[in-house]
């Protein structure tokens, strides 16, 4: 396993689609485990292949962290199959996108379908956290991040923090 680095926005890689995975190999699994690693060395609970400049279709997730006990989750070739009309709005924020933390309105409730990291099909209801956070990062396979979910000016101040952040930060 390996930490790997994560892309900051605005890298152009973080706009690109990512593709199918055709067959859940030693390969994937490989890619799976160091995304959770670079995840959790990062301090996050989300991560999607692309981040590390993998354009395939795998997300890392761990809810439970705050719990002390890891609760590693791979979804691979996600696909949300139902929303509900009801939204909610929560706080997010992207590895991608440090320091910026902005609300975003989705779909309370959805309906998901994956691959495991065993290849094989699950179905999933989720709500809440579970259900932000796998929108957020189904958006990522998109090349879309959750300040694109913002309105213009918003989004505009929140690119400038980040860029104004990350200048700081070199400088430093
Ligand atoms: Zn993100």
């Amino acid at each position: 396993m390996a930490i790997r680095p994560i892309l900051i926005a605005p890298d152009p890689r973080l706009k690109a689609v990512s593709g199918e995975v055709r067959t859940v190999d030693g390969d994937i699994r490989g890619l799976a485990d160091d995304m959770l690693e670079s995840m959790y060395a990062a301090d996050g609970i989300g991560l999607a292949a692309i981040q590390i400049g993998v354009p395939k279709r795998v997300l890392v997730m761990d809810l439970a962290r705050k719990d002390g006990k890891k609760e590693p989750r791979v979804f691979i070739n996600p696909k949300i199959i139902w929303t509900s009309e009801e939204t909610a709005v929560c706080e997010e924020g992207c590895l991608s996108v440090p320091d910026i933390w902005e609300e975003v309105e989705r779909p309370a409730q959805i309906r998901a379908e994956y691959l495991d990291r065993d290849g094989r099909l699950q179905n999933l209801e989720a709500e809440g956290l579970l259900a932000t956070c796998l929108q957020h990062e189904i958006d990522h396979l998109e090349g879309v991040l959750f300040v694109d979910h913002l309105s213009r000016l918003k989004r505009s101040i929140a690119l400038k923090k980040l860029a104004k952040a990350q200048r700081l930060k070199r400088a430093s």
